[in-house]
């Protein structure tokens, strides 16, 4: 702009906000001409970018509403000692804003209480924000997670009885699964320890999830971990746990911390004093001595023997280069194991061998049933051409006047394929009365009987069988045309044609 030698950073960020112009590119031609940039306001604006950006992911975030709001500070120094403290409520955030006017009452609009003091631990670097309650004499809010804006943090979830004011004494009271996050969250440092160790230094952090339930831990990496590394990683956290390590904390210049070797997230921005966890030092005085130094805000154990254990249960691919870890520890670790050994001990019962000798009873049982399936293949075909067509008992049959008789003891068949063959033989022959007899293997004997229509008045298929069965020690029967019945004696089924042959021929003469 003419008789202005600054370029403004609101112009800067709208440069790039909207047109995707870089900064530094501004800078150079704003130099080219004597001009300066506004940086500052340059980058302020794109920390408000983030964070709505970041508000949006979340979609539930009230922080969208506070962009031009100016917010109380809360002190939140306690939430690394304590799980419970007293604080005094200054405000609350909803949809329209902050405010300390008045009364809240609503318990149907999602808010935030703003208190001068907290135990609550904010959303950050990985590590989810903190869920609990908060009391007043009168009311009671329920903390469904917790996010810091600025200096201030938001205690986001809904009223659940009574009226909040500013002013009122509040007892806030985080649940008790913070202890298993910080449990989850000093095993992800120690985890990145044990990466670098196993992989090499050129292992680098790409994000992480700390929870009560799990952590997970995103890495670069280009393949998968092999069972041996895997292994080895797990060995040595869990020797990490069993030392008994002491956990320390420390806050250093930005430089000293850089100088002692503390590994910081990259692209995360820092102050000029940072916060390091170290975790192996005796003490602060000999915080060098720690073998994982992190540039780290989240909570953690005081020594790592609270951790109990460590587990990976999965391990994969995010995205070209980054893996993915997630792990168990302490009680959720031995409560997945317990899970595990159940389905162990059913496979001990199912299979009837000792546990180290499922996976080779597994295999043998695979390796049979492949063979099995090929058997029956072969078997189902073998079974196939031995089939008789009811052309070759047609061959086979006698004749009574123009009647085809058919008693014969037949490969067993299913009652449809029995049923099958026995229309097709009244079919071809016109006038039939056939009897088939079968035994399936087992000691099970079934008989057929059909007539065709023109015969019924002189004989059923219904009487055959009730003449024939009781023979092979059994009973059934049916209609005229069509009749079956079962047995058990395969020995007799020969004597049932022979009877059944002479019971045909004296009511067809
Ligand atoms: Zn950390």
């Amino acid at each position: 702009k003419a008789g202005n030698k600054t370029i403004c950073g609101d112009d800067a960020f709208q440069l790039y906000y909207t047109f995707g112009f870089p900064l530094d590119l501004t800078e150079l031609m704003a130099r080219e001409r004597g001009l300066k940039v506004d940086t500052e306001l340059f980058v302020k604006l794109m920390d408000q970018q983030k964070e709505r950006a970041r508000a949006a992911q979340k979609g539930v975030s009230l922080a969208a509403s506070l962009s031009n709001v100016q917010l109380p500070a809360t002190d939140d120094a306690a939430k690394y000692q304590t799980d419970s403290c007293q604080g005094k409520v200054l405000g609350w955030v909803t949809s329209e804003g902050f405010t300390a006017e008045g009364e809240f009452e609503d318990a149907h609009k999602p808010a935030a209480l703003v208190l001068d003091k907290t135990c609550f631990y904010a959303e950050s670097g990985g590590q989810v924000g903190d869920e609990g309650l908060i009391r007043g004499e009168d009311w009671e809010f329920i903390v469904e997670g917790t996010e810091k804006v600025g200096n201030c943090v938001l205690h986001k979830g809904r009223l659940h009885r009574g009226g909040v004011a500013a002013g009122d004494v509040a007892t806030m009271q985080v649940y008790q699964d913070r202890q298993a996050s910080r449990k989850n969250h000093t095993a992800t440092h120690i985890l990145q320890w044990a990466l670098q160790k196993v992989l090499g230094d050129s292992v680098k952090q790409q994000g992480s999830a700390v929870c009560p339930d799990y952590l997970r831990f995103d890495y670069t990496w280009p393949k998968g971990l092999t069972p041996e590394q895997s292994a080895e990683i797990q060995a040595l956290v869990n020797q990490k746990i069993a030392e008994g390590l002491p956990v320390t904390c420390v806050s250093l210049p930005i430089e000293e911390a850089r100088k002692l070797g503390a590994m910081a997230l990259f692209g995360e921005k820092y102050g000029d004093v940072v916060r390091v966890i170290g975790i192996g030092a005796p003490d602060k005085d000999h915080f060098g001595e720690a073998f994982s130094k992190e540039f780290c805000g989240g909570t953690h154990v005081s020594n790592t023997s609270e951790i109990g254990g460590f587990g990976i249960v999965k391990e994969e691919s995010v995205s070209a280069g980054v893996r993915r870890i997630t792990a168990l520890t302490g009680t959720k670790l031995v409560d997945y194991l317990m899970g595990r050994n159940a389905i162990v001990d059913e496979l001990v019962g199912m299979l009837k061998v000792p546990a180290d000798q499922i996976t080779s009873r597994v295999a043998k049982i695979m390796e049979d049933n492949k063979s099995l399936a090929k058997q029956l293949k072969s078997g189902a075909a073998a079974a196939a051409s031995a089939q008789v067509s009811a052309d070759d008992l047609l061959a086979r049959s006698s004749r009574q006047g123009a009647t085809v008789v058919v008693a014969e003891s037949i490969p067993a068949l299913g009652a449809d394929q029995a049923r099958g063959l026995i229309d097709s033989l009244r079919a071809k022959a016109g006038s039939a009365v056939v009897v088939l007899g079968m035994a399936d293997g087992d000691g099970k004997v079934m008989l057929f009987a059909g007539v065709t229509d023109d015969l019924i008045k002189k004989i059923s298929a219904g009487d055959i069988v009730k003449q024939i069965a009781p023979i092979v020690g059994g009973g059934g029967g049916g209609r005229p045309q069509f009749a079956q019945a079962g047995g058990k004696d395969p020995s007799k089924i020969d004597e049932a044609l022979r009877t059944a042959k002479t019971f045909i021929t004296g009511k067809l003469s």
